[in-house]
């Protein structure tokens, strides 16, 4: 055994661990898990634990169905909520591995965020990132169902006693501490029960597994307040949608921030303009899976700081990318603010890296920076500038992704085709739906 293995065994043995959750994700960014008594955890890091891929949404065909799970000992962590009484578990993040060839499947989205760092890694990059989760609590009702009723009426930053959330973000946030996240901020967003945590930047494929964690966590520390936490990115209408703005930054090998430029303006270098260039070039294709449900495009409307238009910005808050501001060279990065929570993190991440680093291979020219408020924007002065628009709803996401090479091949062939299947479906039962929205307004007009 490794001796990160072995330091796992050790800590089962000291926090007297009884279960063990061997954790993945499926294609359409959903937590799997399966869990084994603890004391098979040395025997899951010597030989793996087999399951039958065909029951997961977007894995394999029923008749090539054997998948064995790795588990990655860097990922330890004990599961701080109330699970079952006195029962302590811990959960470990697996890879997935293809038992008739023994490769890593390639339909694994930890296997397609992996290719997306070894790609930045043979050009002599290591990636950073760094996300900023937006959630809403909601009532449950007496039958413990989630209901869109607010749990609080507090607004941006807003103390107690209008943030009556404080108690349940603090539990939240002692609990994430507990399971080894380093929490750097929280705070009340700007929409009635809506909440902001963020954790401290990380590699890309921790920050991808940590974001993973966190819906869990968030939801399961939430239930023991009766509270629902959803990620959804637009459960009320009209009022400001959950967002997951996600810093990305490219690093050498040696430590130094690639994307710092002392010289430049904005403190950018050109690899860091190139970078930024492709996610604007491929933004339309990557909208279908940063912002992968029927829903997503409800937040990505004018009015509620939310991007709509394709173009970056090192002031304002409503372009697609912005350059924050940065205290040290270390610092510099750009804020990809477009993709929402219901985000698979692990495509996501993967499909920006790649879009990103296809603009440093092809010498993508970045455009200037946009100043004003491009939400009071007409046709006119977008067409002037030469500012695109984001898909407005999923249909239009997938054709664009679709027609995109570049995230296309990020996803590789196995998720990709399996992910336009199952987004164009769920698309078209959207559109067969009869809405609340049209029985108000038709119902008895007509
Ligand atoms: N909730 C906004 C969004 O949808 C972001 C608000 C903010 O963080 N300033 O992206
Ligand atoms: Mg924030
Ligand atoms: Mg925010
Ligand atoms: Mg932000």
């Amino acid at each position: 055994l490794s001796s990160e293995a072995e330091a796992v065994l050790d800590r089962i043995e000291e926090e007297d661990v009884d279960f063990l959750r061997l954790q993945f994700t499926d294609i359409l960014g959903t937590v799997k898990n399966v869990s084994v008594p603890a004391d098979q955890t040395e025997k899951a890091f010597r030989e793996g634990i087999y399951f039958d891929g065909s029951s997961i949404n977007g894995f394999v065909r029923i008749q090539e169905s054997d998948m064995r799970l790795e588990p990655d000992p860097n990922t330890f962590a004990l599961l701080p909520w109330r699970n079952n009484g006195d029962v302590t578990s811990a959960r470990l993040i697996c890879d997935v591995i293809d038992t008739t060839t023994g490769e890593p499947f390639s339909g694994d989205p930890r296997r397609v965020l992996k290719n997306a760092i070894d790609r930045a890694h043979e050009m002599g990059y290591k990636v950073n990132a760094g996300p900023e989760p937006e959630f809403f609590l909601f009532e449950e009702d007496e039958e413990g169902r989630a209901t869109t009723t607010t749990h609080d009426k507090g607004g941006y930053f807003d103390m107690a006693p209008k943030d009556l959330a404080q108690d349940v973000r603090g539990d939240i946030i002692y609990g994430l501490d507990e399971m080894g996240f380093e929490v750097e901020a929280s705070h009340h967003e700007v929409a009635e029960g809506q909440h902001e945590i963020d954790f401290k930047y990380e590699d890309a494929l921790t920050t991808a597994d940590n974001i993973a964690t966190f819906r869990v966590a968030v939801r399961a520390l939430a239930a023991e307040h009766d509270l629902h936490a959803t990620f959804m990115p637009k459960p009320i209408p009209r009022i400001n949608g959950s967002g997951m703005h996600t810093h990305l930054s490219l690093f050498t090998e040696d430590g130094d921030n690639v994307f710092h430029d002392d010289d430049d303006e904005f403190n950018l270098s050109e690899t860091a303009k190139q970078f930024l260039a492709g996610i604007l070039e491929h933004a339309p294709a990557l909208a279908a899976v940063t912002n992968p449900t029927v829903n997503s495009y409800k937040r990505l409307v004018p009015g509620y700081e939310a991007p709509v238009y394709v173009a970056w910005s090192d002031v304002n808050r409503s372009a697609l990318i912005r350059k924050p501001a940065a205290r040290v060279p270390a610092a510099s990065r750009i804020e990809a603010r477009f993709p929402d929570p219901s985000c698979n993190p692990y495509l996501a991440v993967a499909a920006l890296i790649q879009a990103g680093l296809d603009g440093i291979e092809n010498d993508l020219d970045c455009p200037e920076p946009v100043r004003e408020n491009i939400y009071e924007f007409d046709e006119q002065k977008r067409e002037e500038y030469g500012i695109e628009t984001l898909p407005s709803n999923l249909g239009e996401a997938v054709e664009a992704l679709e027609s995109d090479e570049v995230v296309m091949d990020a996803l590789g062939s196995h998720v990709a085709e399996k992910f336009v299947e199952a987004k164009t479906q769920e698309f078209e039962d959207y559109l067969v739906d009869v809405s609340q929205w049209e029985l108000d307004r038709y119902l008895e007009t007509f």
